[in-house]
Parts: C-alpha cells; structure tokens; sequence
C-alpha cells in the first residue's frame, strides 16, 4: 500500500549534488523510491510538483530552544511552516532535563522527570509535531549539581555528579553536551570542567555544542578555548550561531573560520541569518551595568510585566516614562515575571552572515525563542525560507542542492539522526515540498508571527503535517535517540 506520492518534483536529495526529476514514494513512514515512476493505489496522497517544486528531506533546525515548546506548542506551527522537520533541543547550556525547578518546562507540563528518559515519557504522552534530537545542558545540570548562583568552580564530588547526568542522558538517547558560556551558571565554569564533562559525552560517541564564552571581542580566544575543549575531550565540537557582535569587531568570522581551518580539528557550525540577536535581557545587563549604547541598540521582545513596552526601543521607552535606562531595567527586572524579559538586539553585519552562509561546513540553526505572548525575533518564523530567499535566490552564493544539504544531510550526520537528512529509499519519510521561486520569511521584526511563502507540504515519519498554509493538527514527531533508526 503506497501511502503518498509526490510527483514531478525536482529532486534534491539531501547530498548537495545536482537536482533530479521524478517521483518521490512513501509507504509506511519510510521513502520506498526516489525518481521512479510511482505506483498510486485507491488510497494514495497525492501531491503535484508540476517540474517546478522541489521535493527535498525536512530541514533540520540544528539551534533551537523548542525543550518546553514541544509542551507548549506542540504543533510547533512556527517550524513545521518554514519545512522544518527534526529540531535539535537543549541547546546554549540549558535542556528540559533534569528538571531544575528553576525552568518553567515542568510546571507546563505538570510534572517533573529526573531525567531524559522521564522527559521523552511526558512530551510523547502528550504528542508533538517534528521530530526532536535532544542534547543535555551544561547550565541545567550545574543548577543542580553546583547550585544556581554559586560563583564558584565544582568541587570533585559536584563535578561528578554532573558526569554522571551526562553519561545517563547519553546512555538515553542524548547526541551530546551543550554550554552556554556567557550564562548564569556556566560563565563560572573553568575550561577543565567542560573537558570533564564532554569526555563523559565523548565516551558515548557523542559532540560538544557550545555557545561560547564571547562572541565580540575575545571571539577568536573563544574558538580557541572550544577547539581545545574538543581535542582534549576527544569529540567532535559544534559552534552555535556563529557570529561577531558589536561594530569593532564585525569581519572577525572570517578570521574565526580561518582559526578553525588550521586546527585541523573536527568543527562544524550553525548561524541564523539575521543580524540582530535575541535572548533574557536580564542575562546580558543589569540596572547598574546597562549602557546608553546597549540601550540604543536593543529593543523589548517579550516583557511580561509591560507589554506596551514589547516591540519599542529600550531608550524610547526611558525617554517617554521619563526615567533613565537604568532606572527602566531596575523596574522591569524587579517586576513579576520581569526576568523573562527578551530584548533583541542589532550588533551583527551582513557581510558576516554573508561569510558565515558560504562556509561549506555551516548548518541552519533558527535560535527563535518559543514565546508568542510577546513579539519573539522574526528567526523563529523566518530562518529558513530567508537563506532561500536571501543567499540562493538574492545573492546567488549557495545553490538549492547545497542549502538543502546544509539543512538535511550534513546536521543528520552531525547529530546522528539516523535514517533521516536524506531521500534515499528506506529512509524515513521527512520531506518539504517548496517552490524555490517564491519561497521566502515573510516575518519582520515589527510583525514577527509571521508564516513564509512558497513552502507547500510538509510529511513528517509518513504523516502530512502541513498543507499549503494550513497546518493538519497531526503530531507524528519522535524524540529521537542518538545514531538510532527507530
Ligand atoms: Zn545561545
């Protein structure tokens, strides 16, 4: 029983060679033939490519913190829109599991888990979309071992315990260990903790993803510290959203990039293609450290306790309440839920997201932050169309075989989602249908929720998730365990 056919696409299979026409097959949850003729029975899907739409394996977002939003929202409407398919979760230091207390993921889920294990149990009770490859968080697990705000290196036993949270997640499914070095708790740990703790990930075959200690001025001794982490750990590494913030260092990826080249090391990257960044706006200042310039160069995206301030400059914002930034960062960092204030911030070049697309070992990764109460960074709507849009079609620096491959065969390779990233026959039947002449974001930063054009379905393990605009409410998504085709 053939199950769904998508005809007279334009092929793109996922290895960055040449497109191929035909027919796609799907029976079962799994692709059964690429470019042959298809055999339909009375109860087959249909879809006509007309010789004009790409057939291509779902993208793969490999940067997202959707941990809580397969809870949230499990129908994950924001990525199953732009073709996305697997997400890889836990990323910057911070996963759903264990959890913490301290996150907001197990009060919407009602319950809590110990452990990875306990994780997959409530989010695939509940059911979600697109597939998931989770990593565990350096800042998740030194919550727990260390404590939340302890300035201070892990004693022996503490860094123990956090080995041991890392070789259970890898023992579960975990494809790796992630940080996010700029945050609180991270920023406290020492290089010789990350090597400790991603040898416990090493040992399982797993990577190391980091979001580095710095990504302005000291972004070359940030690579630096993470190729060694790599080395010494003995895993692959994983830089996330690569970029240089702040205008005195803007070019400064090529030189990172170059760093990496001679390291000879294993290292690849992700970056979003945007040039502004996005996060807790209480990790970034405080109302004694908040500048003038960061004023100026950040706006409010979610502010819980203002939302009349969501969507405005922060310094407008001071200017018309009369106060002074820091006086406006004191009242909203003190008020409820004023800590899960998001600001988004311009710091980025063109040129470096330029210089980030046509570097052959560079992924996708969106970084949008789940939250559609407030007025998230248009990457969560908008990454991957936009590299279609921008770079294929607009710049012309990347063919559609190679965005396809950097959003599909190369991630799954990477992150060990086995069966998934290619269209070859057996393999599981993610797919994106998308018109590569129109396809494009569509979200902006003032109107952000924002679906793109030009995608038209989205099959998801088999099932249609996504037809032209509307999404089908089916949620066939898997928590996928590491290098496992299951
Ligand atoms: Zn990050």
């Amino acid at each position: 029983m053939i199950d769904l056919v998508v005809r007279d696409a334009l092929i793109a299979d996922g290895s960055g060679g040449p497109l191929a026409s035909g027919d796609v097959t799907v029976a079962e949850g799994r692709i059964v033939s690429v470019g042959e003729p298809a055999q339909a029975g009375p109860g087959t899907v249909e879809f006509d490519a007309r010789g004009e739409l790409v057939c291509s394996p779902g993208f793969i977002d490999v940067h997202t913190h959707d941990d809580a939003a397969l809870i949230r929202y499990p129908g994950l409407e924001f990525k199953v829109a732009q073709g996305c398919t697997s997400l890889v979760i836990g990323n910057c230091g911070f996963s759903g599991f264990p959890a913490t207390g301290v996150e907001d993921i197990e009060s919407i889920a009602g319950a809590t888990w110990p452990d990875l294990d306990g994780y997959r149990g409530a989010v695939t009770a509940a059911g979600f979309a697109c597939n998931a490859m989770p990593l565990i968080g350096h800042n998740t697990v030194r919550m727990l071992a260390v404590g939340p705000a302890d300035p201070r290196a892990a004693t022996p036993a503490e860094l123990e315990a956090m080995r041991g949270h890392v070789r259970r997640a890898m023992e579960q499914g975990a494809c790796g260990l992630s940080t996010g070095l700029i945050y609180t708790p991270g920023k406290w740990a020492g290089t010789e903790e990350i090597v400790a703790l991603a040898s416990a990930a090493a040992e399982a075959g797993g990577l190391y993803a980091s979001h580095m200690r710095d990504e302005g001025e000291h972004l070359l001794d940030s690579v630096a510290e993470t190729v060694r982490i790599g080395r010494e750990a003995g895993c692959p590494v994983h830089i996330s959203h690569h970029k240089a913030g702040g205008r005195a260092n803007w070019g400064k990826v090529r030189d990172s990039l170059a760093l990496i080249d001679e390291s000879g090391e294993d290292v690849t990257l992700d970056f979003y293609p945007y040039t502004a960044s996005s996060g807790p706006m209480a990790e970034y200042v405080t109302p004694e450290t908040i500048t003038r310039d960061w004023a100026d160069r950040n706006r409010f995206g979610n502010c819980p306790p203002f939302p009349e301030y969501q969507g405005r400059g922060v310094s407008a914002v001071a200017a018309d309440e009369g106060i002074t930034v820091g006086e406006l960062a004191a009242r909203i960092l003190a008020a409820p839920g004023g800590r899960r204030t998001i600001s988004i911030g311009f710091g980025m070049s063109e040129e470096d997201l330029l210089t980030n697309v046509q570097y052959p070992q560079m992924m996708i990764g969106s970084d949008g932050i789940p939250d559609l109460d407030g007025l998230p960074h248009p990457r969560l709507f908008g990454t991957f169309p936009r590299i279609f849009a921008e770079y294929v079609r607009g710049q012309g620096v990347i063919s559609v075989p190679e965005a396809v491959r950097r959003m599909t065969s190369l991630p799954a390779a990477r992150f060990g989602l086995a069966g998934r990233g290619s269209l070859t026959t057996g393999a599981h039947a993610d797919l994106v249908v998308f018109d590569p002449a129109v396809i494009r974001d569509v979200a902006t930063y003032e109107d952000p929720k924002r679906e793109p054009e030009g995608v038209h379905w989205v099959v998801i393990n088999g099932q249609l998730v996504y037809d032209r605009g509307r999404h089908s409410g089916a949620r066939p998504g898997q928590l996928l365990r590491f290098r496992t085709d299951s």
